[in-house]
């Protein structure tokens, strides 16, 4: 940008959920898995013993697909008394591969949204492994519209201000739009930002859980409204059509 802060807005779109179905598949795969592990806990006590492993296992493994399934392992040899077998380990396995295997499916309405809003910068920022999260992105077909593709280690304050940093993005231009309250929502509101809540019909709990936290934020029923909102917001901020434009 040759020094110069860009005259539009900075919007950034969160990937799983947001962009790409990914929830849907996470959780027609627990089903199986408490399916699998029927014979020791009911499906119930099932979730509850995994969430709790997967919540102790964060802070190591972080987000993603192979922490996932590292967890249903490990929660899986808790449930059984240890004595969960080889076929069933390897069936375990075989769903974290189903997940990575999924080919990118786009949310509807993705391709035409961001084609109504390249007059501004648009990022991607998400969470989870890099391999798998970059895999999407080139997957997806969209990569080229993306002015930056971030994928972090977790999408919190911290994170969100350094990002904002390093690109010098001033916060007040600086839009996040995502599925999560408590991942693409409330840290950048903290930072003087902007977000745009667009829920998912299903949302994984941990993403559920934050706090109670009462947001005033404009939440979509669908991607498709983003285009006419942001463009009352530029208005608003004096961000007309000429000046997303920097000569
Ligand atoms: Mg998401």
């Amino acid at each position: 940008m040759g020094g110069h802060q860009h005259a539009g807005l900075t919007v950034a779109f969160d990937a799983d959920d947001t962009l790409w179905h990914n929830e849907d598949l996470f959780q027609a795969v627990q089903r199986e898995y408490e399916d699998l592990l029927a014979p020791w806990a009911d499906a119930d006590g099932v979730a509850e013993c995994l969430h709790e492993v997967q919540m102790s296992n964060l802070p190591r493994f972080g987000y993603g697909v192979k922490s996932f399934t590292l967890s249903m392992i490990e929660a899986a040899v808790q449930i059984s008394g240890g004595s969960i077998d080889a076929d069933r380990t390897i069936a375990i396995i075989g769903y974290g591969k189903r997940i990575l295997d999924r080919p990118v499916e786009l949310i509807d309405g993705v391709e035409e949204v961001l084609d109504a809003l390249a007059d501004h910068r648009l990022m991607v920022i998400t969470k989870g492994d890099v391999h798998h999260q970059l895999a999407k992105v080139a997957a997806s077909g969209l990569a080229e519209r993306f002015w930056q593709v971030e994928v972090v280690a977790d999408k919190d304050t911290a994170t969100y201000g350094g990002l904002l940093e390093r690109h010098r993005i001033d916060p007040a231009r600086f839009v996040m739009v995502g599925n999560s309250l408590r991942s693409d929502v409330l840290p950048v509101l903290e930072l003087g930002g902007s977000a745009v809540h667009v829920p998912y019909h299903t949302t994984w709990r941990h993403e559920d859980d934050h706090d109670g936290h009462h947001v005033e934020v404009p939440t979509l029923e669908t991607l498709r409204e983003l285009p006419d909102l942001l463009g009352t917001w530029s208005a608003d901020r004096g961000l007309g059509p000429d000046m997303a434009h920097p000569a």
